[in-house]
């Protein structure tokens, strides 16, 4: 076993919440009409079921796509002042800290993330839901003053309508919260199906919103499957918009979904970002950041630090230091509080992640370390695996590998960085280490990608947008900009005075 291996401790009495979970749904806690249900075994720990939620039918979720329908049309939140809203955001806000540990445990549970991971996301959810309750407030539209003496233009700003919020198994907590409150902080109401992998935290955030006072069938939750649960969130002309997060596959299908019907749609999709390592770059500081961008969430991120593209000169003294992190990084058990790395998310998916790994040996890669399970007595886990001399035409290089597996690249100049980053389908994320300011941001500048670091590397603040260049995805969430996501924009010209005559 591995030195930095941390094995689960079977006898956590953590292990035993087994909590079971219903749907929400115009304010009431529902079961499945079929009663069926679907068990998460916590990938952390073979054989344990930490969560049992409802498995819905396309029936199922027609009821909660009812409920958000007659919220919006008849109900009192798209109604309400920003002021009424804003004031019933923050109390969730303030719910969600007040269960933090509780909502930590049971995130690091269904994920298999390391718990001081998970206590950190949920706190950054709660700033996530204030910062949208303030900004509500202060929604505003625009007028036109200056279209003629006899005419004044005013465009409101209203809510789309119903919004089918789909999301994916990483951060089932934090993908939620950097939705739900700008949708309904716009006046929309929302239907959230969120991975059938990881459904538990979203039911309770939808319960912390009812406990907060938010009006019944305003935030819906419905659990199950892609397809049925999902697909029909979709296809029914009775939702307006489509917002999803998750994979290019199923994101492309929900786009010709969503135009077949003129829906609006909004994608948050795949990633294989660039770390670019500039030779008067803090050495350091780069190899710890490199570590944390492509080890985080064991991986599992879409906006991952995968590709590393470091300057010929420094490859050697950046990759002692990226080597000696690796090595002795604490992996494994999600409840230890040392852990740094936690486990992956299915069987299926761990199998896929080395399917990749023996690509890229298979390709000429070399594998400085890693590349194998570990513990896989004791659940899913995967040891923190790095590779040399990859080039651009490699699978490894392309592809989302999804797992904590980092492909590293060469370069000479800056123009020939750029072009490397920008030689990807993908266009989420980008990171540039230097001390030299102005390189940097000459560099960022030119990167295709929608949400960039200099110095650092998943790094987030709900002031700034995120979102996608290319087949990363459409739209931009958080920030001023993510309401405008939910928002219609109507344009009104009044006339002032007597109108010209069209007839004589
Ligand atoms: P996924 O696409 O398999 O599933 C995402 C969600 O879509 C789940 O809730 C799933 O049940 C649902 N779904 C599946 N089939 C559907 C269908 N036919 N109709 C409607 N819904 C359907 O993705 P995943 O495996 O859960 O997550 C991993 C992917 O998500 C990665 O590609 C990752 O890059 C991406 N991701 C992107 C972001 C971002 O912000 N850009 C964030 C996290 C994850």
């Amino acid at each position: 076993m591995l030195a930095n291996f941390i094995a689960p401790d079977s006898k956590d009495s953590r292990l035993g919440i087994k909590a079971r979970y219903r749907m929400l749904v115009d304010g009431k806690s529902v079961d499945a009409a079929s009663g069926r249900t679907i068990d998460r075994v916590s990938p952390g720990h073979t054989g344990v079921v930490v969560g049992t939620w409802p498995d819905a039918s396309a029936d199922d979720v027609r009821l909660a796509i009812d409920a958000a329908r007659r919220a919006f049309d008849t109900g009192p939140w798209p109604r309400m002042s920003g002021a009424e809203r804003s004031r019933l955001m923050f109390k969730v806000a303030e719910l969600i800290l007040a269960n933090q540990e509780d909502l930590a445990v049971a995130e690091s549970l269904e994920v298999g993330k390391p718990i001081a991971q998970a206590r950190g996301e949920i706190g950054f959810c709660a700033d996530l839901w204030s910062y949208a309750a303030g900004q509500c407030r202060g929604l505003e539209g625009q007028t036109h003053n200056n279209i003629g003496d006899d005419r004044l233009g005013l465009v409101l700003r209203e809510p789309v309508g119903v919004v089918g919020i789909i999301t994916p198994w990483n951060f089932p907590f934090i993908i939620a919260s950097e939705r739900v409150p700008w949708a309904i902080g716009a006046g929309c109401t929302v239907v959230l199906k969120p991975s059938e992998f990881t459904s538990g935290t979203s039911i309770r955030m939808a319960e912390l919103a009812r406990e907060a006072g938010i009006p019944d069938g305003v935030f819906n939750v419905v659990t199950g499957y892609g397809d049925p649960a999902g697909q029909i969130l979709a296809e029914d002309d009775r939702v307006d918009m489509v917002a999803f997060t998750g994979s290019v596959r199923v994101g492309t299908k929900l786009g010709e979904i969503a135009a077949r019907s003129v829906k609006r749609v909004g994608l948050e999709l795949g990633g294989k970002g660039p770390q670019i390592v500039f030779a008067d770059a803090d050495l350091d500081a780069a190899a710890d950041g490199i570590a944390y961008g492509v080890y985080h969430n064991a991986g599992q991120c879409c906006i991952s630090g995968s590709r590393l593209l470091v300057q010929e000169g420094i490859r050697d003294a950046l990759m002692q230091r990226v080597l000696e992190i690796s090595s002795k990084v604490t992996f494994g058990d999600p409840l230890n509080e040392k852990t740094r790395i936690g486990a992956m998310i299915s069987e299926a998916h761990t199998a896929k992640v080395h399917s990749y790994v023996e690509a890229g040996v298979a390709a000429g890669a070399r594998l400085l370390l890693g590349g194998a399970r570990a513990g896989q007595e004791h659940g899913l886990y995967y040891a923190p695996t790095v590779f040399e001399g990859v080039t651009p035409d490699m699978t490894i290089a392309k592809e989302e590998i999804f797992g904590p597996v980092l492909s590293t690249m060469t370069f000479r100049t800056a123009d020939e960085a750029v072009a490397l980053a920008n030689s990807s389908e993908f266009g989420l994320s980008a990171s540039v280490w230097s001390t030299n300011l102005e390189n940097a941001l000459q560099s960022i500048r030119r990167i295709r990608a929608g949400r960039c670091w200099i110095n650092s590397v998943i790094d987030g603040t709900p002031e700034l947008p995120i979102g996608g260049y290319k087949k990363s995805g459409l739209g931009r969430e958080l920030g001023r900009y993510g309401f405008d996501e939910y928002s219609q924009f109507k344009g009104i010209h009044v006339t002032l005075g007597t109108p010209g005559r069209w007839f004589n």
